[in-house]
């Protein structure tokens, strides 16, 4: 997938229009041989941009920070990164009309050994879902297939999924770097921040880093989008996309096969609670 021809010639046309004041992509650091996010902020700038196969983080995030707050701006997304920008602007933090979006029919991103991601390997929404121009083949919505390592999780006892998870909270060294990355995650004030949060102390203890996680799969519960920024950013490697990929199970399964983010302004399956709804997944 190289899409870099199409994308700087598209930021260099929205540039000379007036149509934007920065373009949020990546660029290749040839030094480090490696594919980052870049934000061109004028059309000389728009010769840097990439697209590639190691395009992998999701842009969306830097929307909701000061330098993009309130101007006009263009981004590039791949399905996964689509379906949260249709979050922000249905969450009401950012505009539409703000926005010139490149869409891409995205075919996977790799590691830096050259391995397609997880996500990628069993993609929900490859296409992107909402662009004002769509680069690509589009394939259309795969068959909705729960992560295999969930699968496989859910097969162990109670005692041995607590055993593997009091592992993955003991290796968690709260460093907020999975928050930080995600764009959905975008309050201010954050219930979980160590240094605030009344409902436990800040020493990094298994308990305490069980309460941050969890608390923080659980406000994204409905809305992750499974792009997977936040376990790229981990710095301890943890397998953070078992905590999401099974509540977007449970919902799939329980709430009307509800996926997150794939059309504007429809809000998540927490605002369409019934009292009927099943309960019986609650563990
Ligand atoms: S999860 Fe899907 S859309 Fe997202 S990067 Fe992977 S293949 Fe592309
Ligand atoms: S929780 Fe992780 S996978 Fe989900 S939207 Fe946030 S960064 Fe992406
Ligand atoms: S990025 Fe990893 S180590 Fe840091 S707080 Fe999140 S889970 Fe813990």
């Amino acid at each position: 997938m190289d899409f870099t021809k199409e994308i700087q010639d598209i930021a260099l046309q929205l540039f000379q229009e007036n149509k934007i004041e920065l373009f949020i992509g990546y660029q290749k650091l040839a030094e480090e041989n490696r594919t980052v996010p870049f934000i061109a902020t004028s059309a000389e700038e728009a010769k840097n941009l990439v697209f590639n196969d190691e395009s992998a983080y999701n842009l969306t995030n830097y929307l909701t920070m000061e330098h993009a707050k309130g101007k006009k701006v263009g981004i590039v997304v791949k399905g996964c990164d689509s379906r949260a920008l249709n979050m922000l602007i249905t969450e009401g933090q950012i505009k539409r009309e703000n926005l010139q979006v490149v869409g891409v029919c995205c075919t996977g991103v790799k590691n830096d050994k050259g391995e397609l991601y997880g996500n990628c390997a069993n993609c929900i929404m490859p296409d992107a879902v909402i662009h004002d121009s769509l680069l690509g083949t589009p394939k259309g919505k795969p068959e909705y297939q729960a992560d295999p390592e969930v699968l496989q999780l859910k097969e162990k006892s109670q005692e041995e999924r607590a055993r593997f998870f009091e592992d993955v909270f003991d290796n968690c060294i709260r460093c907020n770097a999975c928050r930080l990355s995600c764009p959905l995650c975008y309050c201010d004030k954050c219930a979980i921040d160590q240094e605030s949060a009344a409902f436990y102390n800040a020493a990094n203890t298994v308990p305490n880093a069980a309460t941050a996680l969890l608390t923080w799969s659980l406000h994204l519960a409905g809305r992750c989008v499974d792009c997977r920024n936040c376990e790229k950013a981990c710095p301890k490697n943890l397998p953070l996309h078992l905590l999401h990929k099974y509540n977007e199970m449970v919902i799939y399964e329980n709430f009307q096969h509800y996926i997150s983010g794939m059309n504007e302004k429809e809000r998540g399956a927490f605002y369409q609670y019934k009292l009927e709804d099943p309960n019986d997944f609650i563990l």
